[in-house]
């Protein structure tokens, strides 16, 4: 059975950085058992209905606006697409309808993660989106029915933040977490710890700590994907923690 993991990504520079976070993708993934493909759920693939890639070679998309280095624009991720696995998930969603997306390629919560996880990018990712008109609940649901690509060698992970507030984020050196994203991250690590799926999917019941952390559900809705592959008595470990910017949790966690 392959793990399942959530990446907080941060900033796209993550891609080419080396850094604490980036140490502890690197390590995660040399442990893992080789998967038979990836299926990729990123918060920068938020669009109306379900959605999954299908081109053999996907482009890789510079989904962010200028003031990133040069180096950034002309960085590709690889990695092969798989049909196969594109239709495996809609076959497995169904009867939910989902559209077979030819155009579309990799953003870049999906790589900046993956090209540390898989840097030789040998192994092909499908990205399914987040459908913007699904409440939370929904998302987990879905979710609940890929688990038998668990079993078929296919890696299901993760890419957003979860906590993730652009409005209040601080940036250069010596900013420090804000009270209320340290807050929710370590409640956020209470409910995981204690296998509060509930909690977790029903996050607008959580206050206003919960308000500011989540001010939109992108980056928070991955995680959900995550979380629904958990099986009884398996436990989401935090591979790497830290809040950057002030208001951005880099939290990644995974099953071993
Ligand atoms: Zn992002």
């Amino acid at each position: 059975m392959m793990p399942v993991a959530f990446f907080g990504h941060g900033a796209p520079t993550n891609a080419l950085a080396t850094n604490r976070y980036t140490r502890a993708w690197r390590t995660y993934a040399a442990a893992l058992p080789p998967p038979r493909a990836i299926l990729m759920v990123s918060a920068h693939w938020y669009v109306p209905g379900l959605r999954v890639t299908g081109a053999a070679r996907p482009e890789t998309v510079h989904d962010f606006n200028g003031g990133f280095p040069r180096a950034l624009f002309d960085f590709r991720y690889p990695a092969p697409g798989s049909r196969e696995l594109a239709e495996r998930v809609m076959e497995l969603l169904a009867p939910a309808r989902v559209l077979r997306d030819d155009g579309w390629g990799f953003d870049h919560g999906a790589y900046s993660v993956l090209a540390h996880l898989f840097p030789a990018a040998d192994v092909p990712v499908v990205q399914l989106d987040l459908d913007r008109a699904l409440p939370a609940r929904q998302h987990y649901q879905l979710a609940r029915r890929l688990a038998p690509l668990r079993d078929e060698g296919v890696l299901i992970a993760g890419s957003g933040n979860l906590v993730h507030n652009l409005e209040l984020a601080e940036f250069g050196p010596g900013v420090r977490p804000s009270a209320w994203a340290e807050r929710y991250q370590e409640r956020l690590l209470e409910f995981i710890r204690a296998g509060d799926h509930e909690r977790l999917i029903d996050y607008r019941a959580n206050g206003s700590d919960a308000k500011l952390s989540i001010p939109t559900p992108d980056h928070y809705l991955p995680f959900l994907y995550v979380l629904a592959q958990q099986r009884a008595g398996e436990s989401l470990d935090v591979l790497v923690q830290g809040v950057e910017a002030a208001s951005i949790s880099m939290l990644s966690l995974g099953t071993r």
